[in-house]
């Protein structure tokens, strides 16, 4: 081998090297957060390059998301000092199977040109599927089936292959609406995505001489974070690495976060079994935190009963301890972490000043983003969501968007001549520079010009028509808005001939008019199916269907729209909304505060993160809590790993006494109570933060005694346990509880026969009281005493 120079290979510590020049045959790189498994995987990459083992099209490299693959080509780049050219194969497990199937469509069944299914489109299908059965799908919602199926095809299981241990699925009739489905899919010459591995892994299987080719092409393989691939895509690797077993996996067994979607942590740690002889490296050095962060982070994950059990340990200088506060509610505290962020970027918190893009606020469920996006908003400070579902940019939706900015604002051009010809109102290039002169020759906005064109004929035929009503629409559709009215004259208002209970009708709220719009300008008409003479013959107005697919897909986006704007006081209010999340999404290289899940920090590091809403029933979800068994618990506790372990200097966690819930029709106040994971954070390492008088003189919380009234929290058992833990935990009070010396001692604050839960007992009923420590009869486990603190009441 040519003697080069490998000055990348200075960076990594002993083991980091070897797993990084150990090139043949099987390697597992097993290690906790931090430890620099995906620098030596980059490392190796550019190894492999650098000595000419491979060329790029000849790895394989798979990552977890899309940025992930995106950093690592920069990175391999960096550590040549050229740019990794190609690296055709360096992506998410679907990425590289959509290539992959699209080469070999035919074998699947399906043509090169297939379209990939979103969650959406998916679930649609099935209902009609499960409609076209006669299944009540009340009982047997098809959201049901769609998780069924996945799970499914997360274990690789083709319809055929489903065992008999799942038959009773769905009422029986699970695995045939699956092959139904995976008929019809062919049919539209679709996949979702389960399809693309399960269809490669089936092509794989059946057609020995396709594998061998990608067995000899791949010449070496790379995986990163191994613990949450789920069972198709081991297989996918197994078979793929079979030949020549060059694969190095990395992955760490506290971090396996999607056991949810059919990741299987036992792949990592089957991994010397499948591969004999497997070469498994340990590193124990964390190089991204500060030894109180690791504290914290070890001493939560210690509550988990099945891990390897790893400990880390750094080199790195004390710095902060892990910070923990209380807040009111959601609103505060997402009030409390801007002006924190804004302490923090000027250096006033005694630490050093902090750039926005170094800051992070990492939630459990994307129903938190809202209320931090909107404080965001307010006081103007940049941020970007990572992974988040850009609505707002969708085409129905801007076309709607559009409309209902001209309907408040008439003169809104560029809105106006997004609409004029949408739907087709045979208004083609022509016509539409007519109206575009008319406008100009009279000085008025694109929507004057319009009514001047078709007043005065200027547009012939079937547009003329169309453009009459339109206008006439959009007049009658502003004097049911309290906006500005159309004026054709100085003084005069249009009498547009609208039914007069609607003039100006208090009755017809936003909402209504909004669908009124969409409605009766025929943009909702656009998307459904023509009907025939036939059709009308026999129902003058029979019930509407979609056009096609993705016609229903753009219709329930609609839907959600309009249902959106119920948060919003009236049309105006919800455009401005549009144009500050508009305004907010263009990307510029101002540095920004990242807000996302804890599901998609996975991998990424943030000099400070904020950790809100740890609140039982939030983190740990509600779900994890109420079910039987460790294992959701278990999961929620690694996420909380994961979270914990994105900080590299400075970690904030966070929680609030009430929280607005929206789950399925229910949406109230509740009230909440710190999450047992804030009572597994190791003392020494944690600072308890107070709010300095947020409710103290001019800066007032309103709406407070509306929310303590609604969820009537000075009531519950909750609240009281909360203020006995205020002591502990330094929360901010509401203004009336301020001055309340609290009994820290008073923790066992359940009432006889109240209906409890433990983490391990179960649910039960309090049968006695002493002092911190509470005699339950316990469903499931009989009769125990346990600490109070360990207890949570189910009825409040
Ligand atoms: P996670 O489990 O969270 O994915 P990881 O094990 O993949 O973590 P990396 O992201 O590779 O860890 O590394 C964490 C940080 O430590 C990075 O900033 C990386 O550059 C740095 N690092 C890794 N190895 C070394 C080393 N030998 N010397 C100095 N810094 C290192
Ligand atoms: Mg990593």
């Amino acid at each position: 081998m040519a003697a080069r120079p490998m000055p990348y290979l200075d960076d990594l510590n002993p083991a980091q090297r070897e797993a990084v020049e150990r090139l043949d045959g099987p390697v597992l790189m097993l290690a906790g957060a931090g430890t620099g498994k995906t620098k030596a995987l980059t490392t190796r990459i550019a190894h492999l390059l650098s000595t000419g083992r491979a060329r790029p099209n000849e790895i394989l490299a798979v990552t977890f998301t899309n940025k992930a693959a995106r950093e690592m080509k920069e990175r391999v780049g960096r550590l040549l000092g050229q740019p990794a050219e190609g690296m055709p194969w360096l992506g998410t497990f679907h990425s590289i199977c959509v290539k992959l199937l699209r080469r070999h469509a035919e074998l699947a069944g399906l043509k090169s040109n297939f379209t990939i299914l979103d969650t959406d489109d998916q679930l649609r299908l099935l209902k009609q599927l499960v409609q076209a059965a006669n299944i009540d799908d009340k009982r047997w919602p098809a959201r049901m089936l769609a998780g069924i199926i996945d799970d499914w095809k997360n274990r690789a299981l083709t319809p055929d292959k489903v065992p008999a241990a799942d038959a009773g699925a769905y009422n029986n009739k699970g695995v045939d609406l699956y092959a139904q489905y995976q008929t019809r899919l062919r049919e539209l010459n679709a996949v979702d995505f389960g399809d693309l591995l399960l269809h490669m892994v089936t092509i794989f299987r059946t057609h020995p001489d396709v594998l061998e080719q990608y067995q000899r092409w791949f010449r070496y393989i790379l995986v990163d974070e191994y613990q949450d691939t789920n069972i198709a895509q081991y297989l996918w690797l197994r078979l793929l690495a079979g030949g020549h077993k060059n694969i190095c996996c990395v992955g760490d067994d506290d971090q396996s976060i999607y056991g949810w979607r059919g990741a299987e942590v036992g792949n990592i740690l089957r991994f010397e079994k499948d591969f004999p002889g497997a070469h498994v490296v340990r590193l124990e050095q964390n190089y991204r935190s500060t030894p109180h962060i690791l504290a914290a982070a070890s001493n939560v994950i210690r509550g988990n009963e099945s891990r390897l059990g790893k400990e880390l340990w750094t080199d790195k200088p004390e710095g902060e301890k892990v910070r923990l506060i209380g807040h009111w509610d959601a609103e505060e505290e997402a009030r409390w972490i801007c002006e924190e962020i804004d302490a923090m970027r000027s250096g006033t918190r005694g630490m050093r000043p902090f750039e926005l893009n170094e800051i992070a606020i990492m939630v459990r469920a994307t129903h938190q983003m809202k209320v931090l996006e909107d404080r965001f908003l307010k006081i103007g400070m940049p941020y970007r969501v990572i992974g988040g579902v850009p609505f707002y940019r969708r085409l129905e939706i801007r076309d709607a968007i559009a409309y209902f900015r001209v309907v408040v604002s008439p003169d809104n051009d560029l809105a106006f001549e997004r609409i004029v010809n949408t739907p087709k109102r045979s208004l083609g290039e022509k016509a539409q520079q007519t109206i575009q002169r008319t406008a100009r020759d009279h000085g008025v906005s694109l929507l004057q010009g319009a009514r001047i064109a078709a007043e005065q004929g200027l547009i012939k035929g079937k547009g003329g028509a169309a453009l009459r009503e339109l206008v006439d629409g959009l007049a009658r559709w502003n004097a049911m808005t309290r906006g500005p009215r159309i004026e054709i004259d100085d003084d005069s208002v249009i009498d547009n001939g609208a039914e007069p209970a609607r003039y100006g009708d208090p009755e017809v709220s936003h909402i209504e008019l909004a669908q009124i719009i969409l409605d009766e300008s025929g943009y909702t008409e656009s998307y459904l199916k023509p009907l025939s003479d036939e059709e009308l013959k026999l129902d003058p107005s029979p019930p509407r269907r979609p056009r096609d697919h993705e016609a229903a897909g753009r219709l329930e986006n609609l839907k959600e729209l309009v249902n959106h704007l119920g948060e919003f006081e009236n049309l105006q209010g919800f455009l401005e909304h549009v144009s500050l999340v508009m305004d907010n999404e263009q990307d510029n290289d101002e540095p920004k505060v990242s807000i996302m899940t804890l599901h998609a920090a996975k991998g990424l590091e943030f000099p400070a993160v904020f950790l809100p809403g740890w609140e039982d029933g939030l983190f740990p979800s509600q779900r994890s809590m109420d079910e039987t068994g460790l294992k959701g618990l278990e999961e929620e506790r690694r996420l909380a790993y994961v979270g914990i372990t994105r900080a590299e200097e400075v970690c904030t966690i966070s929680f609030a006494s009430n929280r607005l819930i929206f789950s399925g029709d229910f949406k109230g106040w509740q009230s909440m109570l710190p999450s047992r994971f804030i009572d597994e954070l190791p003392e020494d390492h944690v600072e308890v933060l107070t709010p300095p008088g947020l409710y103290g003189g001019g800066h007032s919380a309103p709406g407070i005694e509306t929310h303590a009234a609604q969820a009537n929290v000075y009531n519950s058992p909750g609240w009281k346990r909360m203020q006995a833990r205020q002591g502990q935990y330094g929360m901010s009070q509401p203004r009336e509880s301020r001055n309340t010396v609290i009994d820290a001692t008073a923790v066992a604050s359940f009432a006889l026969g109240e209906r409890v839960f433990h983490q391990k007992f179960g649910y039960g009923e309090v049968i006695a009281i002493e002092g911190d420590k509470v005699e339950v009869a316990f469903e499931k486990a009989g009769t125990k005493k346990v600490v109070a603190r360990f207890l949570s009441a189910k009825d409040d």
